[in-house]
């Protein structure tokens, strides 16, 4: 099971593995006890709970802590698509897919891109590549500078 919590340093909503006690903040590095954090949003789906944060923060006037549930679609998959479709800077809307899909502070691989993206996943992580979005900590799996 994964949730949804607001990252009590810098109010990033991120995904987080509830088997797990605690998690770092992929962006302020600040850490978070699960025992206590407040879970917005609960799922076995972690790319439900990917595409629903990025409904919260595309959402004008999100008022963090506020609960959301109407927010999360029931083909995530596509919805990331369509979100990334109506980008229409190439660099904005690499960098939307690279905010989307590290989230959860694992990173992504090729087939993870390949499930939102099957015609041009290749040809965006060489895009992600090449314009520094990305780096690779270990073979195959690219994370959010
Ligand atoms: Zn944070």
């Amino acid at each position: 099971m994964f949730g949804v919590i607001l990252c009590s340093g810098c109010g990033n909503p991120r995904v987080i593995d509830l088997a797990s006690t605690s998690s770092r903040c992929p962006r302020c590095g600040g850490s978070a006890d699960h025992r206590r954090a407040k879970v917005h949003l609960r799922s076995d789906d972690q790319a439900e709970l990917r595409a629903a944060i990025w409904s919260l923060n595309s959402t004008p006037g999100f008022i963090p802590g506020q609960e959301s549930k109407e927010t999360i679609s029931t083909d995530p998959v596509s919805k990331l698509q369509r979100q990334a479709e109506r980008i229409s800077d190439p660099e904005e809307r690499l960098r939307m897919v690279v905010d989307v899909l590290s989230e959860d502070g694992e990173g992504f691989t090729l087939s993870d891109l390949e499930d939102s993206f099957p015609e041009n996943a290749g040809s965006m992580l060489q895009g992600m590549i090449e314009l520094g979005l990305v780096y690779e900590p270990r073979p195959g799996r690219y994370q959010r500078l």
